[in-house]
This record gives structure tokens, C-alpha cells and sequence, in this order.
């Protein structure tokens, strides 16, 4: 490492020079080095083990023996050399890996694996489609969409500015609970759910996460139905807001598709300019923090 280190000689990156490279997408750090973000095509954050050699030999080959998965799981391969660009792309394209990721754009679509125990609706293909759809489109600024399996809601939608989230109708069987147990009563964090002669029962404070009826290994409680939860308006970064609910449960994925377009239409036709900036336009939160969500949308 230290050996590859030493022979590796910075140069001046032209950026924007590459065809088919947009300039926000190779970073220039210190004048000096060269960071190149690259992602599968549509976006998402699952790479097979083909992508991972591919990715293996251009840092080794062309970098400096590392890579950085980032926030939103796009492979970064620092201190690539000008020279060497369009070999790293040439490998990484017949990957099928491509720049992007970066800039005033739809960054990388966050979704949970569809294999995970606790998902209570996969949605690694309703991403895609967002992807196909809106992945690296222009934006006023930066654009964060991320899908969650569960309320557990490990990929962070409420703090993106599209947040959505897989949530469940759960049904207690007519014939009330065939064991005497109380598991699903110690998983709900809501005082939702109650047991009464036998029979469960939920009430008005449910929020549909379904830790309930995957609780229950009796078949006394099942899952009705199950839909995606829309928060809009959510980001990280040196002020942090959490999203609000633009959508309570939407069975069908073309209706997700028609909401993110909806809302990136409105934030595209709203934002302006950052107050003191020449340059640096509204999230999507602070268009809504200086509108309102009614008149936001
Ligand atoms: S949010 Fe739920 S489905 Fe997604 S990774 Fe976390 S636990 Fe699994
Ligand atoms: S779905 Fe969640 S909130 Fe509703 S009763 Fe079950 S555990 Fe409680
Ligand atoms: S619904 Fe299932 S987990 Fe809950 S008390 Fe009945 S049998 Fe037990």
C-alpha cells in the first residue's frame, strides 16, 4: 500500500473534459487529486460480486488501493490520476458502473434489501423504477429518496427529502388467539394493541408497523394489506429537519411514482435562492419551511 502510495503522481484534472462525465460528478480535492463516485445504472445500493472485482481492480490499478462507500452507498475511488480517467471509466462502464451521485441532483436512491426478515414490503423494485424515472435528474439542489422495508426505517426517510416507508394493515383472526401468549402486546411501542377475552384488538394510536403480527408465530394475527408511508421535506447536513407526512398509506407503486414527480415538479418550480447566496439554491425543506406544505404542493 505504502509502495503504491508513493509512485502515485497527482496531476491537475481538466474537469468536465470527459465525455460523458458531468464536472460535478469527479471531485477535485486540494487542486490536486481526483475522487470518482460511480454507482450501477439504475441507481441502487446493491453491487454484485462482479461490480466489487471491477471496482477492486480500478483502485488498485488506477487509485490508490482504497474506495469509500458513501452516505448513500455510491463507491468512491479517491486519487485517481488525470491520466488515468478513461481507462478507470472504460472499466468501470463495461461493469456497469457509471459516474454520478453528486451535485444539484436526484443523488443515489436509498433502499433497504428486499432479503431482510423485518421488511414488511420489499422495495428494492418500486426504487428502481424511481430510479429509472428520476435517478441524476437536475435539481435545484441536492435530492434524497430513500425507501425503507419497515418502520424501522434503517435507511433514513425521515431525514430525506422524500422518505418512504413500507407499513401493513394488521388483522386479528375472528376466531381470536389460538394461544394463550401475550408476544405481540410486548412488541408495540404505542399502547396500540390490547387483549380482551381472548381476542386482540388495536386501536386509533396504531401506526402500522406490523411488529405485532410478526410477532406472532400463531397465526393469531396477520397482515391485511400493506402500503408505503410519503414523508417529504426531511434532510441531514448542518441543519437537520424531519419529514413531514405527505401520505398516510399508498397501495400502488405507479402512485408513488406520480407523488415523487409531483413533488420534485413543485420543488423544481419553487426554490430560489438561498437568502445571501448568488449561487446556492433551497433544499426541498426550506422551500417548505418558507411556504408551508399546502402551498408548497
Ligand atoms: S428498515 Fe426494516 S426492512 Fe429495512 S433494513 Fe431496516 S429492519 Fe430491514
Ligand atoms: S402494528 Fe405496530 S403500532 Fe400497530 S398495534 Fe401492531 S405493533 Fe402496535
Ligand atoms: S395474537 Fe398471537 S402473539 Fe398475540 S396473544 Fe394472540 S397468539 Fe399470542
Amino acid at each position: 500500500m505504502e509502495e503504491s502510495r508513493e509512485k502515485f503522481t497527482l496531476e491537475t484534472p481538466q474537469v468536465g473534459i470527459i465525455r460523458g462525465v458531468a464536472a460535478r460528478d469527479i471531485e477535485v480535492v486540494g487542486g490536486k487529486s481526483v475522487n470518482l463516485r460511480a454507482s450501477a445504472r439504475p441507481y441502487r445500493n446493491v453491487y454484485t460480486a462482479a461490480q466489487l472485482r471491477a471496482i477492486k481492480s480500478v483502485v488498485e490499478k488506477y487509485g490508490s488501493g482504497k474506495v469509500h462507500l458513501t452516505p448513500r452507498h455510491n463507491l468512491e475511488i479517491p486519487e485517481v490520476g488525470q491520466k488515468n480517467i478513461d481507462r478507470a471509466l472504460k472499466e468501470l462502464y463495461g461493469a456497469g458502473l457509471f459516474p454520478g451521485g453528486a451535485g444539484s441532483s436526484v443523488r443515489n436512491i436509498f433502499t433497504c434489501p428486499d432479503w431482510c426478515s423485518k421488511a414488511v414490503r420489499p422495495v428494492q423494485e418500486i426504487g428502481t423504477m424511481v430510479s429509472r424515472n428520476f435517478g441524476d435528474m437536475d435539481m435545484p439542489n441536492k435530492v434524497t429518496i430513500s425507501f425503507a422495508g419497515c418502520s424501522n426505517a434503517c435507511s433514513r426517510p425521515q431525514n430525506s427529502d422524500i422518505g418512504i416507508i413500507a407499513v401493513g394493515k394488521v388483522a386479528a383472526s375472528e376466531e381470536g388467539c389460538p394461544e394463550d401468549c401475550a408476544s405481540c402486546l410486548s412488541v408495540c411501542r404505542f399502547g396500540a394493541i390490547r387483549k380482551l377475552d381472548g381476542r386482540i384488538m388495536l386501536n386509533e394510536k396504531c401506526v402500522d408497523c406490523c411488529k405485532c403480527a410478526q410477532a406472532c408465530a400463531h397465526g393469531g394475527l396477520g397482515i391485511a394489506g400493506t402500503g408505503f408511508r410519503v414523508l417529504i421535506g426531511g434532510k441531514e447536513g448542518t441543519s437537520v429537519r424531519f419529514g413531514v407526512k405527505y401520505a398516510d398509506f399508498v397501495e400502488d407503486d405507479f402512485e408513488i411514482l406520480e407523488i415523487v414527480d409531483r413533488v420534485l415538479n413543485c420543488y423544481r418550480e419553487k426554490a430560489r435562492l438561498r437568502d445571501g447566496s448568488t449561487r446556492k439554491k433551497e433544499r426541498l425543506a426550506e422551500v417548505m419551511g418558507r411556504l408551508g406544505i399546502a402551498a408548497f404542493m
